[in-house]
Formats: structure tokens, sequence, C-alpha cells
């Protein structure tokens, strides 16, 4: 039977970190702040806002949320990044994606400042990955690492599949793993024998949005398994990628969902907050 991999557990030690670092700069006269900008009433994108808030006061982060219209126009919401990005007593920006249609996400992403871009979404941050320099990074591909490191298990040399190539986890998360030095294969909609690619993975992270699309009769004994998955089922709740029973039964490691990935994002999104206040003031 697989260990369990415990988001809410990895994420207790990273908030005592953040929380630590934001003690100092408190010490020193500087409240870390994060701006939010909520446009339209998006279920999801309401709920994360709301969410994100309350963990936020929990470790004495000032937190500014922006709430537009839904019909609110593409120059007013650049203006909006403007003004937040010349605020100097604001650190850290996150625009909730969706944007309603008549705004262009790439337009928007692009205009937060790289150096306040906690939620890694800026060009110059997705360069910064393919690069190997320092950057904000996103938070979701962060938490599929820090899952996988969780474990202990060396990553060098080892296999590593990536099912998935979505732009918020699948695309970034290739270059952020490549840093720990596995060998790794990314898999797709359009790739011929998932099952035989998932089979020779030591560490197999899936982040695609299917219910139960990996089983464990495809996956390698000990395996650790890492699901980004988030898949609403009927009746209510969600479950991930991974069908968890049976996988179970044949990894070494795995992570839930509810449980899992998803339970650290928010705090690593506090993390990057701090060290992009680190670089603003060296910048
Ligand atoms: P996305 O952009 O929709 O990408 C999905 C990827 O899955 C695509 O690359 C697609 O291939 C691939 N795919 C689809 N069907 C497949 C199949 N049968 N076999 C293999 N690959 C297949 O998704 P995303 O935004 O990256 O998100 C991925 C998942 O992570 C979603 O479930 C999302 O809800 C979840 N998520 C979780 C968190 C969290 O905090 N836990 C945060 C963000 C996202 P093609 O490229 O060929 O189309």
């Amino acid at each position: 039977m697989a260990k369990l991999i415990d988001g809410k557990e990895i994420a207790k030690d990273i908030r005592e970190s953040v929380k630590q670092s934001v003690a100092e700069y408190r010490e020193q006269g500087v409240e870390p702040r994060l701006a939010v900008v909520l446009v339209g009433d998006d279920p999801a994108s309401v709920w994360y806002a709301k969410s994100k808030k309350k963990a936020a006061e929990k470790i004495d982060i000032a937190y500014d949320l922006y709430e537009l219209a839904a019909d609110t126009s593409e120059e007013d919401v650049l203006a909006l990044v403007d003004k937040l990005n010349a605020d100097k007593a604001i650190h850290g920006i996150m625009v909730e994606l969706p944007l309603p249609d008549q705004i262009d996400s790439d337009k928007v992403m692009a205009r937060v400042d790289a150096l306040k871009d906690v939620d890694g979404v800026n060009p110059i941050n997705r360069g910064n990955i393919l690069q190997g320099s320092e950057g904000l990074f996103p938070a979701t591909p962060e938490s599929c690492i820090e899952c996988v490191l969780s474990t202990g298990v060396e990553l060098k040399g080892k296999k590593a599949v990536i099912v998935g190539r979505g732009e918020t986890v699948g695309k970034p998360l290739v270059f952020m793993l490549l840093k720990h030095h596995p060998t790794i294969t990314i898999c797709h909609s359009r790739t011929a024998d998932l099952a035989a690619e998932v089979k020779q993975a030591d560490i197999v992270i899936a982040a695609v949005g299917k219910a139960g699309l990996i089983t464990g009769d495809m996956i390698k004994p000990g395996a650790v398994v890492v699901d980004a998955g988030v898949n609403e089922v009927d009746g209510g709740g969600y479950v991930g990628d991974v069908d968890f029973e049976s996988a179970e039964k044949v990894a070494g490691f795995i992570s839930p969902v509810p449980g899992g990935v998803g339970s650290l994002t928010t705090v690593l999104l506090f993390r990057n907050l701090i060290k992009g206040m680190r670089m603003q003031a060296k910048a």
C-alpha cells in the first residue's frame, strides 16, 4: 500500500517559514501586501479569491481584493494593473483567471510587473523557467514538485512522466522538474500508448482534467504518483486524474485529491510574495 503524500502537512512547514518572514518584514515596518484582481463573478474565481483572503489573514499578509464588474473594459483592467505595479506598498499582484471574453488575458498577464507576479504568469517569468534563471514560478507545478520532494525519493537519473502539457501545470512543470535531473517524458492527448509511457515511470505527475485516466495497472510498482487533476463529480466533491483506489495498491507514494497538490498552492503563492519582495529590494 502506498504512503500518502499529505499536502496539508507539507503546507504547514512552508506556512511557518512564510509566517516567520512576514513577521521579520513587519518588525522592519514593512507590511507584506498582496493585491488580487477579480473581474466578474465566475464562481470558482470568487471562491479562490475569498479563500486566499482568509489564508492571508492567518499569516498576517495584508490582502486587497479589487472586484470589477464583468463588463469592465480591457483598458480599465490594464490601468488598474499599471496602478498596482507603480504602488510601492503592493508587493504581489494576482489577476484571477479566466477573464471575461472582452479582455485579452495574455495582454493582462504580460502587464503584471514580473517582480510582483506571484502567480508566475508573466512571459518574463515563463522565460526564466526555460533559462533556469531566478524568477517567480507558478504555484501548481511548484506544488507538484514539493509533493515529489517530500517523499525523499531522489529524482536524479529517474524516469519521470508528466501527463498533460497545459499552460497552467504540465508545460511549466517540465522545465521546473528538469532542474532536479530526472529524464522526462511528456504525454498528451495524442500520445500513442499512454499506459506504456506511464508504466516505465518512477515518478508520474498527472495534470489533465480527466477523472480515472490513470489506473493502477498502468503504474510501475513503487512509483511516486502525484495528481494535480481536479475533476468535479456528480453529487458534489472532486477527484483527480488518477484512480486512487487501484493506484494506491501499486504506487510507493501517492497524493490524494483533495488533500494533495491543491492544499499547497495558496501557501506557495505567499512564498512567492516573499521571494518577490526580496527580488524587488535588489532591483
Ligand atoms: P489544460 O490546459 O486543459 O491541459 C490538459 C492537458 O491534458 C493537455 O495537454 C491535453 O493534451 C492533455 N490531455 C487531454 N486528454 C488526454 C488524454 N486522454 N491523455 C493524455 N493527455 C491528455 O489543463 P491545465 O490547465 O494544465 O490543468 C490540468 C489539470 O490540473 C486540470 O484538472 C486542472 O483543473 C488542474 N489544476 C489544478 C490546480 C490545483 O491547484 N490543484 C491548479 C490548476 C489546475 P493536448 O495538449 O494534446 O490537448
